[in-house]
């Protein structure tokens, strides 16, 4: 248990550099039943065993410290989330036993459908779904399996639910100014936000990305709807908005390799594995998993957290360069994009 000295000590989570860290995203397995292929390698993908992956307990426990730090936001990821069974359950009981006040989940949607329902019981506060095209057989290319009925049955209850949604899709070389056009339609009728993401060097491949677009997702974005007017910049979700006229929803465009959003970072991420990571590019600075297992209590775990995060990287391109070995070759999938 904190003392209370340790509890008004860390109740507001502040790096070096001054941010606030409120938002935790948190990985619930490295599995998953698509194979993206810029996110897990088609063959030869090793999955973490069992007992190397957090327990839902132990989760549970990092997200109580967490919240006892000041993080108001949790996402809840992977892989994917809704593979690991039980993850409603765990999901439930963050929202309603732990108390979590913002809880998102970001799913690929392929078996998302069964459970909204619960989903909106529960309150979740917004799922992103992550969709690239809705042309069939580019789905099946990109994802490496038949499943895009599945993944737009779950949009479109998620819809009838009016649970606040976005749509993720990442921009990849060969997508074509079709398939841009094709996914904005879907905003154009619904009140949905879509963003485009850039391709990051997570793919697990040796030589890292290997499709990355020429041109910026803004210019390819700019060329396709030229009325396009930027609205704002969602510090939170590190998007930059923008305004399609006569759209119900809106467009955003999400630079994560470009690390603009750096100096508003607000964020920290626990891998499946438990492994703290205060900036997406570093490789990891604590093992949260062996500190627990050792028998660290909240408080001792919490120190913890405090005191990495208090030496955290100004950026990401300086925690890629002090950290990472190049090529990059971890996957999205174990990260928990
Ligand atoms: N399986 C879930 C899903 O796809 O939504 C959650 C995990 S996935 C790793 C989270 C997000 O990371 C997805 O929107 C995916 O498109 C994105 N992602 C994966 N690999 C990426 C990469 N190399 N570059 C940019 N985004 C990537
Ligand atoms: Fe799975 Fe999501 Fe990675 Fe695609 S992006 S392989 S759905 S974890």
């Amino acid at each position: 248990m904190f003392t209370d000295t340790a509890t008004q000590a860390v109740s507001t989570l502040i790096d070096n550099f001054g941010r606030e860290i409120s938002y935790l995203r948190l990985s619930i397995t490295d599995r998953c039943n698509l194979r993206c292929r810029y996110c897990m390698p088609e063959e030869g993908v090793t999955f973490l065993d069992h007992s190397k992956i957090l327990s839902y307990e132990e989760m549970e426990t990092l997200v109580r410290v967490a919240l006892r730090l000041g993080i108001k936001k949790v996402r809840i990821t992977g892989g994917e989330p809704f593979a690991r069974k039980g993850c409603m359950d765990f999901l439930e009981r963050l929202k309603l036993q732990l108390g979590v006040p913002a809880l998102h989940v970001t799913t690929n949607g392929v078996v998302l459908q069964q459970y909204l329902a619960d989903l909106k019981r529960i309150g979740i506060s917004g799922i992103n779904l992550s969709l690239d095209t809705i042309n069939r057989g580019r789905f099946e290319n990109i994802t490496r399996r038949d499943q895009l009925d599945s993944v737009l049955s779950s949009f479109y209850e998620a819809l009838r639910l009016s649970i606040p949604l976005k749509v993720n899709s990442v921009i990849q070389a060969d997508t074509t100014d079709d398939e841009i056009v094709e996914l904005a339609k879907l905003i154009t009728m619904h009140p949905v936000s879509l963003r485009f993401i850039e391709l990051m060097p997570f793919s697990g491949k040796k030589s890292g990305a290997d499709n990355t677009p020429a041109i910026s997702v803004e210019e390819r974005l700019r060329s396709l709807f030229p009325g396009m007017t930027e609205i704002s910049s969602d510090v939170i979700e590190t998007a930059r908005i923008f305004h399609i006229p006569g759209a119900a929803g809106t467009v955003g465009i999400i630079e994560g390799h470009s690390r603009k959003f750096c100096s508003t970072c607000n964020k920290i991420r626990i891998t499946s594995q438990g492994i703290l990571k205060t900036c997406l590019y570093d490789r990891g600075v604590c093992d949260l998993r062996s500190l627990i297992r050792e028998g660290a209590d909240d408080e001792q775990v919490a120190n913890v957290i405090v005191n990495r995060v208090s030496k955290r990287y100004e950026h990401g391109k300086l925690a890629e360069e002090k950290t990472l070995q190049t090529p990059v070759q971890e996957t999205m999938s174990r990260i928990g994009g």
